[in-house]
């Protein structure tokens, strides 16, 4: 598949705020993380910054996938969850509950079949030849009884409540995963939420989403949807976030023109 990506920060990060997204991408396989940007003043008992563990989850989750490896995608994230923590155990408090924690959203696409993972608001979007758009996506952050710093803390990461990356490897086994034979995947697109929200508050179909990856490309989504964030009248939890998309297609089914140019 030939793989395309844009990661863009918020318009409104002023330094030392930097981009909490992060998109890897290799031969056969795209992964989008999406740090979650702390409450302010909660104290995380963490030393480093969200995109720290964001960068190191995907230091951690590249070499299985860039050696053929056969692991499930869940075994790859714990294992990378494992290795993030024994890097700062010694320095952080891992028991904290608001320790940096970020959305994955993985792909891997083999000879017989493509695997996803999601974990947290970062979708995963498959098309098949014919059209037909299935989103695979982890909703229950959107089910929280309510989203107060204090009820965030207590289901962050236990049973009823949401799952993320962060201290826990056990998170890699609550995500969204599934297998769909290869023939039935034409394009694929990857989100973070600064993007999905372009189906999800702007009011398009997945569909029209896929057209625009496909046709226009990743930058072109971001571009779009940041012109309805300009103009929002009713923002959500914020008028701006760090925006990333990602198409993965079967060559020769790509048929615009670079929006990006
Ligand atoms: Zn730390």
């Amino acid at each position: 598949m030939e793989i395309r990506s844009s990661c863009q920060p918020a318009p409104d990060r002023r330094p030392p705020a930097v981009n909490e997204d992060l998109v890897l991408t290799g031969p056969d396989f795209a992964v989008v993380l999406d740090g979650a940007t702390p409450f302010p003043g909660v104290s995380s008992g963490c030393r480093h910054t969200v995109a720290w563990l964001v960068s190191r989850i995907a230091r951690y989750v590249a070499p299985p996938l860039l050696t053929a490896s056969t692991a499930p995608l869940p075994d790859v994230l714990a294992e990378a969850i494992v290795a993030v923590c024994a890097e700062h155990a010694d320095t952080c408090d891992l028991t904290n509950r608001d320790s940096p924690s970020s959305t994955v959203a993985m792909v891997r696409v083999g000879p017989d079949r493509v695997e996803h993972l999601v974990l947290a608001d970062s979708p995963v979007v498959y098309r098949t030849p014919d059209g037909v758009v299935t989103v695979h996506s982890d909703d229950r952050l959107e089910h929280l009884p309510e989203r107060t710093v204090e009820s965030v803390r207590r289901l962050r990461n236990a049973p009823g409540g949401f799952w993320v990356a962060s201290t826990s490897p056990e998170a890699a086994y609550e995500a969204v995963t599934g297998t769909t034979d290869r023939g039935e995947v034409a394009a694929i697109g990857v989100l973070s939420d600064g993007a999905s929200r372009y189906v999800e508050q702007y009011g398009h179909t997945w569909s029209d989403l896929m057209t625009v990856l496909t046709t226009e490309g990743p930058a072109a989504l971001i571009r779009r949807v940041r012109r309805y964030d300009a103009a929002a009248t009713a923002v959500r939890w914020k008028r701006y976030d760090d925006a990333t998309a990602v198409v993965l297609y079967d060559s020769g089914r790509y048929d615009g023109n670079d929006g990006g140019r």
